[in-house]
């Protein structure tokens, strides 16, 4: 009894996801010893879904093993390829596999948006009620410490993460070397060396949307604009809202070629997109590589200054820092100053 009381005083005290689904997968097995327990969580576009592994724990592991969280998509296994997995997230009800050699229970796990993904818990026989009961107990748990963290660290309006829980991500971020990231301890797969780089997106004319059309029409474009970054960009890039109509993105890729070519086609596609009554939009983007060391502020400064400098060269278009100081059309140590500067 005292050892479930610890397990969730453990689970309920996280403010971290990964820790979160590291603590479930341990919580899990000291319950139940099963031969295994992991948690795969449904990642990738629509139509080309995969299956990520966020905890995996078997009964001799010391440490929880997972996938990278920035696993090329296409290395992981689609949905079809694991049914009984699918089953589960498809009738969102949990699915049984007796075996000779032991028996497999699969649990959906819900958030508020619905079933994101599966618990797999692989024993020697099949766990009785009790024990059932007490993991789905463990999991109902886990939803509203999950909802809880959402409710702290997402936008209202857009979903999106908030400015709050950026300074966080930044700091983990800046102070992982280029290299060791693609490597790190406990990654199954290892993902495709890279760096991280920090976009921000500015709305063109924005105020003049509000007068046309009124404020509702206006939040009804941010939260449109959130569904566009969402479909644009892979599912391990950090998408902020930073309040008004300011966007962040925090991308993982392989040089600035590739953040170009992921900035300009979400670019494009905002030029594309057909929203009701507004009908066309356009963005300004400006972007930065994130710096050993760097600072949120100092990133995000740099990135508005690439903002700036495209607003003042016709709107509708990415700029790169660090391009714009090699082409000398910047100062890389000009300070902008307030860096609310649209
Ligand atoms: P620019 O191309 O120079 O960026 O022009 P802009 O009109 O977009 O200028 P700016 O970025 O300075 O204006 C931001 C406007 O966004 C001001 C305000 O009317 C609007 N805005 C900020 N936050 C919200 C919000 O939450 N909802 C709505 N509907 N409008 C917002
Ligand atoms: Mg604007
Ligand atoms: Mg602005």
């Amino acid at each position: 009894m005292s050892q479930i009381v610890d397990q969730l005083a453990d689970l309920t005290g996280l403010r971290d996801r990964d820790t979160l689904d590291v603590s479930l997968v341990t919580s899990i097995r000291d319950l139940v010893h099963p031969r295994s327990v992991a948690v795969h969580r449904v990642v990738g576009d629509t139509g080309d879904e995969r299956w990520l592994t966020r905890a995996y724990l078997g009964a001799g592991d010391v440490a929880a093993r997972a996938d990278s969280s920035w696993a090329d998509p296409r290395a992981l296994p689609l949905l079809a390829e694991r049914p009984e997995r699918l089953q589960c997230l498809q009738a969102a009800t949990e699915i049984e596999m007796p075996a000779d050699q032991g028996a497999t229970l699969y649990l959906p796990l819900a958030s508020d948006s619905g079933v994101v993904g599966v618990v797999e818990i692989v024993t020697a026989h099949s766990l009785n009620d009790d024990f059932k009961r007490l993991v789905v107990g463990v999991l109902r748990i886990y939803r509203n410490v999950q909802g809880l963290l959402d409710y702290s660290e997402r936008d209202t309006l857009t979903g999106l993460l908030n400015r709050k829980s950026f300074d966080e991500t930044f700091y983990k971020v800046s102070a992982v070397p280029r290299q060791a990231a693609a490597d790190q301890p406990g990654d199954r797969r290892h993902g495709s060396a890279g760096s991280y780089w920090l976009g921000v997106v500015d709305i063109d004319h924005f105020k003049q949307v509000n007068d046309r059309f009124g404020h509702l029409i206006g939040d009804e474009v941010l939260l449109l604009l959130s569904r566009v970054m969402r479909s644009c960009f892979r599912f391990y890039d950090q998408l902020y809202r930073f309040g008004g109509e300011e966007f962040v993105v925090l991308l993982r890729c392989s040089g600035e070629d590739d953040a170009l070519a992921a900035l300009e086609r979400f670019r494009e596609a905002v030029r594309g997109y057909v929203f009701p009554q507004v009908e066309r939009i356009t963005v300004s983007v400006g972007f930065t590589d994130v710096r050993n060391g760097d600072s949120p502020n100092a990133a995000v400064e740099r990135a508005d200054r690439a903002v700036y400098f495209a607003k003042n060269h016709g709107r509708d278009q990415v700029r790169c820092h660090a391009a714009l100081v090699r082409e000398g059309l910047l100062d890389d140590d000009k300070k902008a100053g307030d860096i609310d500067l649209f």
